[in-house]
């Protein structure tokens, strides 16, 4: 199979119109939500925003864009600073923990996620767990969802306990909508658990993956929007 791009040559310059993507034995999954004003916010977080600050379209040499959004847009990673005064910040988090094996689990709760549905899971080989409930997919849809599931804090103490090092899961919060204590978020992050919010698990099913989750390298960050990728394993 070639492994040349699909080019033209209009205007003096070459264009890519396909990117031949090469050959590779494992499926790679991205389970990154989109960044676009389409994606719905956390209710008072700032929305995404992509302001085009100079065109090609117009004269310009080149398409520059500003960008705003809330540090907890999308797909990101919280560190745990976000609740934990004097916490560590994003850029602080080990990459070790941010890359390697992770297990999807499927729940299919239709509210919280208790202590006893992960007392179920046999997670005694995992650091890195991933929960797939009914709200992945949902984040394209951009209206906010309260009715979300979430992490009851008596589970999020027990992923601590076992010695889980990182929990993601597929909607904008980990935490029941309208909490005020935010005793999961407490829990995990407190414990030095990194929690991934805002996943699309909806293409992949259970099982072990290895994978790559890296937040932008923001210095002093509380959370950072994170490229999210599972890659099957060998
Ligand atoms: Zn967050």
């Amino acid at each position: 199979m070639s492994t040349e791009n699909r080019v033209i040559h209009g205007n003096g310059f070459p264009r890519v119109l396909a990117f031949r993507r090469p050959a590779d034995p494992m499926r790679i999954y991205d389970v990154t939500v989109p960044l676009s004003s389409e994606v719905p916010a956390f209710p008072g977080d700032p929305p995404f925003a992509l302001q085009r600050v100079s065109r090609i379209e117009d004269g310009s040499p080149y398409t520059l864009s500003r960008l705003a959004m809330g540090s907890h847009s999308g797909t990101h990673v919280d560190a745990p600073c976000h609740f934990i005064g004097g916490g560590a910040t994003v850029d602080q988090l080990p990459l070790e923990i941010l890359m390697g094996k992770a297990r999807v689990v499927e729940l299919s709760v239709s509210e919280g996620i208790g202590r006893g549905d992960l007392e179920a899971l046999d997670l005694s080989d995992d650091l890195r767990l991933l929960i797939k409930t009914r709200m992945s997919g949902q984040l394209r849809q951009p209206t906010f969802q309260e009715d979300y599931i979430y992490l009851t804090p008596d589970a999020a103490e027990y992923l601590a306990q076992i010695g889980i090092k990182l929990v993601g899961i597929d909607y904008l919060s980990i935490e029941k909508f309208g909490s005020q204590d935010y005793a999961s978020h407490r829990a995990l992050l407190g414990a030095g658990v990194v929690i991934v919010e805002g996943l699309d698990l909806s293409e992949v099913e259970a099982g072990e993956y290895d994978m790559a989750c890296l937040p932008l390298r923001i210095a002093g960050g509380d959370g950072a929007p994170a490229r999210v990728v599972l890659r099957t394993r060998s």
